[in-house]
């Protein structure tokens, strides 16, 4: 079996010009060879939506979590919405065509396609995840950095498509540059009137006594479909959850901080500035294990 798999999408939207001929809603190919064309919008433009999805043990984790908020991305930009059988077949299909490992991922992207085409392109790529040990046991150091958008952004100015996990992430890129330059690993973004938001690509987490909290999915972040699995999970076990307005004071005074997201899970917060702050290990390792676990 390969180590990476490529899933292309014949199908990728539910309402795109037809093909001609009849066609599956997929094939898969080999990842080496070249498939998108140079004028391909999601390339030039950045112009597209994608979603990164980790692979427990061969099973694609908070896979239905994650096409919803594929089909919300898409319609913030406007593109054709994705047909949801055919993105979940193709996930599932290139999970399972590779080497089995016990963490993988799979990233979808859907572009606008070529220029003057109008038929969106669309694909599914699996490999195995990098290893995530230590800044899962050691904890992340971060550094708070003023994203210049007010919190509620997403309201005032919807163009700007905060809150859309859009293929635009050179920003996302260049923040984590920042945060190394500054002696740090992530970075927790700030608005310009002082809330926390969210990590470069992960959802910001704190546990104050017996609750979870996290940044309000109404500030222009992305609903994470990580942090949606811990509600859950602190649900069951008895903790409280809840949504909230924070300031930097909060992440110092919690009694633990993670950074959430597919893949690398949860990143327990062990320096914020330069300052350090706790960790719990054992309750990160109960996090992570759940994490890692998920069947679905
Ligand atoms: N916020 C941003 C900006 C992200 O890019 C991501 C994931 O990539 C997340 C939050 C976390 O989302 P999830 O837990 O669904 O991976």
């Amino acid at each position: 079996m390969p180590t990476t798999a490529l899933a292309l999408l014949n199908q990728p939207s539910s309402d795109a010009p037809p093909h001609t001929e009849e066609l599956p809603p997929f094939a898969l190919v080999d990842p080496a060879d070249p498939h998108v064309r140079v004028l391909d919008l999601g390339v030039t433009r950045g112009d597209g939506v994608f979603e990164t999805i980790s692979v427990g043990s061969g099973h694609p984790q908070a896979l239905e979590a994650h096409l919803r908020r594929f089909a919300r991305s898409a319609a913030a930009l406007e593109l054709p919405a994705p047909d949801e059988q055919a993105w979940n077949a193709a996930v599932r299909a290139a999970a399972a065509a590779i080497d089995p490992v016990p963490e993988a991922y799979v990233k979808t992207i859907l572009t606008r396609g070529v220029e003057g085409d109008g038929r969106p392109t669309g694909w599914a790529y699996a490999a195995p995840a990098e290893d995530f040990t230590a800044a899962r046991r050691d904890g992340i150091r971060v550094v708070l950095l003023d994203r210049g958008y007010r919190h509620d952004v997403a309201q005032t100015s919807p163009w700007l498509l905060q809150g859309a996990k859009s293929l635009s992430y050179a920003v996302n890129r260049a923040v984590v540059r920042e945060a190394k330059r500054r002696g740090a690993d992530d970075v927790v973004f700030v608005s310009s009137d002082g809330y926390l938001l969210e990590g470069s690509t992960s959802n910001l987490l704190l546990r104050v006594g017996d609750t979870l909290i996290t940044p309000g999915t109404n500030l222009g972040i992305l609903p994470g479909t990580t942090q949606g699995d811990l509600f859950a999970f602190a649900a069951e076990r008895g903790l409280g959850t809840d949504y909230a307005l924070l300031h930097a004071d909060d992440l110092m005074a919690a009694d633990a901080a993670w950074l959430v997201s597919s893949v690398r899970h949860a990143a327990p917060i062990r320096e914020v500035d330069g300052t350090p702050r706790a960790i719990d290990a054992d309750f990160t390792s109960a996090l992570n294990a759940f994490l890692v676990a998920r069947t679905e």
